[in-house]
């Protein structure tokens, strides 16, 4: 079996362009509104053809906006995420580079913090951005292992595939 990696964020985040940045298929599907993945869903990244490994991708913490409200943390979509996260060997925490931390950001981190699985944090959206700036606003959060990435424009992709395969 493939180690597994899962993608875990806020909606809107660009989880699920990240999950086809690395995969390099369009199977995800990536939508302007939040919440569009609803399941999980899964993909191998053969980036480094050597060493592949198995990716997934979850539709957020909560679904659509509407749902973030009606269904919370402990709604089906975030138990879906947390169920992704409990089986993965490492943790993608996705966030908006651009939008920087939000309350809901703080909640994933709380939960994250509580399965303990090595966690990268990796900051979004960066194109365009001082990436030093964007590190800042979530410095707070005390990650050691944090990337500023563009998935749009597969910036720092082949780097952050190197540092998934070293912590593997
Ligand atoms: P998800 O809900 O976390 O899966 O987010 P999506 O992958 O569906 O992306 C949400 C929106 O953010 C889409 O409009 C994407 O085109 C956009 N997006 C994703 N990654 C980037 C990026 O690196 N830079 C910019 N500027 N936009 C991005
Ligand atoms: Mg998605």
């Amino acid at each position: 079996m493939l180690p597994l990696v899962a993608l875990v964020g806020r909606p809107n985040v660009g989880k699920s362009t990240l999950f086809n940045a690395l995969t390099r298929t369009r199977d995800a599907l990536v939508h302007d509104e939040p919440g569009v993945t609803r399941d999980r869903h899964y993909g191998v990244c053969r980036l480094n053809p050597d060493v592949p490994f198995a990716l997934v991708d979850t539709g957020g913490i909560a679904g659509e906006n509407t749902h973030l409200e009606s269904e919370g943390l402990a709604g089906p979509t975030a138990k879906q995420s947390r169920a992704a996260a409990a089986e993965a060997d490492l943790v993608l925490f996705v966030v908006d580079g651009r939008e920087g931390a939000s309350a809901l950001d703080d909640e994933i981190l709380r939960w994250l913090r509580k399965i303990d699985k090595p966690t990268f944090l990796v900051i979004n959206k960066t194109d365009g951005l001082d990436a030093r700036a964007a590190e800042a606003d979530f410095s707070r959060y005390g990650f050691s292992d944090t990337h500023a990435i563009s998935s749009a424009h597969r910036h720092g992709i082949d780097e952050l595939v190197d540092e998934i395969l070293e912590k593997l």
